[in-house]
């Protein structure tokens, strides 16, 4: 399927799903969102099927009180997804990293499209848009919306949601991904009405006095440096998190300061659920943890922002990870 394909499918109403990964970051509701809205007012009819709720700080953002979770309403994702005609797949790029919804996307006859930014695109689409490039899937967002004639509908809810996407993959504009391109966008979405500082409070001005206390905890009790290795490791028990009473999204971006130790080169994050431990990577350089991550941890991600899951309580997984570490990794 090209470009002008698309520009015929979308001629016609269509109904459209889209969905989005586990766990939901900034860039997987805001490029959600703000795709929605485009589509919405192109006068398709669009529900947004998220595999399990986003953190609270992003529910300020317009169009979230209508996204259907998977979790609460299986059925109605289900019935949404099997009565699709276009389906898209946004900032994940293997159907396992939407859970048991992927079953359905797989069975479903309509058609498929992805767009995304990480590496390795698994092959069940009709159309990609896959730029490992690019910032965020909100930026190919921007650019997909921009090829079929729909930035007349940009107004300051869908650039706010483009932004927040944007903002959060880049680390506030500061990763290597950031590009001039990056930036002209983000311009154009101030252009729209975007206010940056909003956007800024609104994400990171929403700590509760528990999650600051869990962030120190973490600091002082739980970090562990590799000086020689040059590996930072922070881990937390399920325990430990009731005791701060965690909530979804209370622990995102900790693994951020076990890389800005000085000398680090990987920064990993245990986190332990009810029936698995959450893993994050986070690398600088050479060190690729999309190929850790997929190598040993069930996961993948980006050459430098990767993730996994293993199955097990959190005391044997950090037995694994360090045996990683010792055995499998050439330091
Ligand atoms: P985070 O550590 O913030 O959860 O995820 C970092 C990056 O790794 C994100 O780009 C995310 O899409 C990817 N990622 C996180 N968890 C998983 C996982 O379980 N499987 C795969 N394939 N990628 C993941
Ligand atoms: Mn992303």
């Amino acid at each position: 399927m090209d470009q002008s394909a698309l520009l015929e499918l979308f001629a016609q109403k269509k109904r459209i799903v889209i969905t989005t990964h586990r766990s939901p970051d900034g860039d997987a509701i805001g490029s959600s969102l703000a795709l929605s809205s485009f589509l919405m007012k192109e006068g398709h009819d669009v529900r947004l099927v998220i595999p399990d709720a986003a953190p609270d700080f992003l529910h300020w953002m317009e169009g979230s009180d209508s996204m259907l979770n998977f979790e609460l309403l299986p059925e109605a994702c289900i019935e949404a997804v099997e009565h699709a005609e276009v389906i898209f797949s946004l900032d994940y790029n293997r159907l396992e990293r939407i859970a048991s919804l992927g079953e359905h996307v797989m069975a479903s006859g309509a058609i498929k499209i992805l767009i995304d930014h990480h590496i390795d695109p698994a092959d069940y689409f009709d159309f990609a848009l896959s730029d490992t490039k690019a910032s965020s899937t909100s930026e190919l967002i921007y650019r997909f919306s921009e090829a079929q004639g729909w930035l007349g509908h940009l107004d300051k809810a869908i650039a706010e949601c483009l932004y927040t996407g944007i903002m959060t993959d880049t680390g506030s504009f500061k990763f290597s991904s950031t590009s001039a391109d990056t930036h002209r966008i983000a311009a154009h979405l101030m252009d729209a009405g975007l206010v940056p500082e909003k956007v800024h409070s609104a994400i990171f001005d929403t700590n509760t006095y528990d999650r600051l206390q869990l962030l120190g905890h973490a600091l002082t009790k739980k970090l562990e440096y590799d000086a020689e290795r040059g590996v930072s490791i922070i881990s937390l028990s399920l325990s430990e998190k009731n005791r701060f009473h965690y909530k979804k999204g209370d622990t995102e971006g900790l693994v951020n300061y076990g890389l800005s130790i000085q000398g680090t080169k990987m920064a990993v994050f245990l986190s332990e659920e009810l029936n698995i431990t959450k893993c994050s990577f986070r690398s600088k350089g050479d060190v690729d943890v999309n190929v850790i991550a997929r190598t040993w941890f069930n996961g993948g991600g980006h050459k430098n922002a990767a993730g996994g899951r293993l199955d097990m309580k959190l005391e044997p997984a950090l037995s694994y990870l360090k045996d990683v570490i010792e055995h499998k990794l050439r330091h």
